[in-house]
């Protein structure tokens, strides 16, 4: 391949700094601004943006006029120039979703199956899957930018390896057994990494933040100086198989007294025998069954959400879909946290996740927003 020379990489850089600059706006911004804002002249400017106009990744805003004349017009990031897709793979659903470039979510699909790992069958229905979906939600594959698949466990970070899942119930397995069969890229990630990074990109206001997540597992991320802090063994923010309970109720890992075993989504449906729906609806007419076990799961996220804090001095965030039914029993799990911190009376560094129910597919689909955006 010929080396690219130095002017061609200087106006490379130059059309992406004017991009990044239209996409930072999100309202637009006119060609004079753009040419303050960068320090570039409006020549420069105005060959910059027909090489964006013309690959469709920019657009005229829309002209605004004023009583004083025509004013200029502005020009912004074309949201759905790119799209990129989030699975999240659970034990017995598949949820996906298609976003833009801003982690807008475009099309969402839910699919009640239990896929087998290391099977050509369940490898092939998930391609299927995949496939029905992008049809059925009109997304251009020329657009498509990758997939990425969240799960709940630990892969290597050459992604070759799915080291554990306890949840699923898999050790060491090839996940791209399961992935063989779609045609787009594909990037695997830690279901809470996703969900963590998917709020943090959409907060955008802060540097350091533990993702506590709520599902059928329970897991977290620790975000700092923006980014995800994997440990040494990938294993960091397992908060799920933090200890709460000494020699408390049996965990998936194979040890007592987790997290997990206390306040995942698994515990009420396996604990009642219904769904989330029933539960929560039993709750509010104060089954006291319900309640015991309500008020008990409770108790153990904030003695989890209190050693989170404690160790990390930063917001703690909650997420996942059971979080979708705190939101009645949030002063209570605040009183329950805060009579826990020795150095504060209150519990403030609590928060509710802003993405709630998707975060997971949501983030899934992140890193191919951020690899094409930042090439990250
Ligand atoms: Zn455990």
């Amino acid at each position: 391949m010929r080396p690219e020379n130095p002017a061609g990489r200087r106006r490379k850089q130059t059309v992406g700094s004017v991009y990044h600059c239209l996409y930072e706006a999100r309202r637009g911004c006119t060609k004079a601004e753009l040419a303050q804002e960068l320090g570039l002249s409006l020549p420069t400017i105005y060959q910059s943006l027909s090489e964006l106009i013309a690959s469709g990744l920019v657009c005229y805003a829309g002209e605004q006029q004023s009583t004083g004349g025509r004013r200029p017009q502005s020009l912004k990031a074309v949201a759905d120039a790119r799209v990129a897709v989030g699975i999240s793979l659970m034990d017995d659903r598949i949820r996906m979703v298609v976003t833009d470039l801003y982690l807008n979510e475009l099309h969402y699909r839910n699919v009640k199956h239990k896929l087998m790992w290391q099977s050509e069958s369940s490898a092939a229905f998930l391609a299927e899957c995949l496939e029905s979906f992008l049809n059925g939600s009109g997304v251009d594959r020329q657009k498509l930018l990758g997939v990425g698949i969240a799960f709940p466990g630990v892969i290597t970070t050459d992604r070759a390896r799915v080291l554990y899942a306890p949840t699923l119930g898999l050790r060491n397995v090839d996940p791209n057994s399961l992935t063989q069969r779609i045609p787009y890229p594909v990037f695997w990630e830690n279901d809470a990494t996703c969900g963590g990074k998917a709020e943090m990109f959409i907060r955008g206001d802060r540097d350091n933040m533990a993702y506590l997540s709520l599902e059928d597992g329970v897991g977290g991320a620790v975000l700092i100086g923006g980014k995800t802090y994997v440990g040494e063994h990938q294993r960091s923010g397992e908060f799920g198989h933090m200890c709460v309970e000494p020699a408390g109720l049996p965990c998936t890992c194979g040890k007592r007294g987790c997290l997990e075993a206390y306040c995942s989504a698994q515990r009420i449906r396996n604990t009642c025998g219904v769904s989330l729906d029933t539960f929560f609806e039993g709750l509010a007419q104060h089954v006291p069954e319900y309640e015991l076990l309500w008020y008990d799961l409770l108790r153990h996220l904030s003695i989890g959400i209190n050693n989170i804090h404690m160790a990390l001095d930063c917001d703690v965030v909650l997420g996942g879909f059971l979080t979708e039914y705190l939101e009645p029993y949030l002063p209570q799990l605040h009183e329950y946290a805060a009579a826990n911190n020795p150095f504060a009376a209150n519990s403030d560094y609590l928060q509710m996740s802003v993405l709630r129910r998707h975060a997971v597919p949501l983030g899934a689909s992140l890193y191919f927003i951020q690899r094409f955006l930042y090439g990250e």
